[in-house]
């Protein structure tokens, strides 16, 4: 759980991998988007600008519970928006070593019988 289960808040912490400032939250109340963005306030122009298809940029908003991360669907009002913008987080640390494969093999069973 990255969205602190008291306040719905996002929480502040590292990328065990980059060591960046990040901030981490599930986006959504339904079908709830897992994000780690970058703790680096944008104007939204500038957050918008950064964003691509697998990169999208949020609306930081202040809540009395703290900084929560919201869709920037603020863009689509014709006055920018003045609060503060963060993009995903694009990670440049080492690659984590995958898991060495299994050498388990399934045990063979007779001609015509399917394994599950
Ligand atoms: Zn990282």
């Amino acid at each position: 759980m990255t969205r602190d289960s008291r306040t719905g808040a996002a929480r502040r912490g590292k990328c065990p991998r980059c060591g960046r400032p990040v901030l981490q939250q599930l986006v959504g109340r339904l079908a709830a988007l897992d994000v780690t963005a970058d703790d680096e306030q944008l104007p939204a122009d500038r957050a918008a600008a950064l964003r691509t298809v697998n990169r999208l940029d949020w609306c930081l908003r202040t809540t009395k519970a703290g900084t929560e991360l919201q869709w920037a669907d603020c863009r689509r009002r014709r006055t920018p928006c003045p609060r503060p913008h963060v993009v995903d987080h694009l990670c440049t640390g080492p690659r984590v070593p995958s898991p060495v494969p299994s050498r388990h093999r399934p045990a063979p069973v007779p001609a015509g019988q399917l394994t599950l």
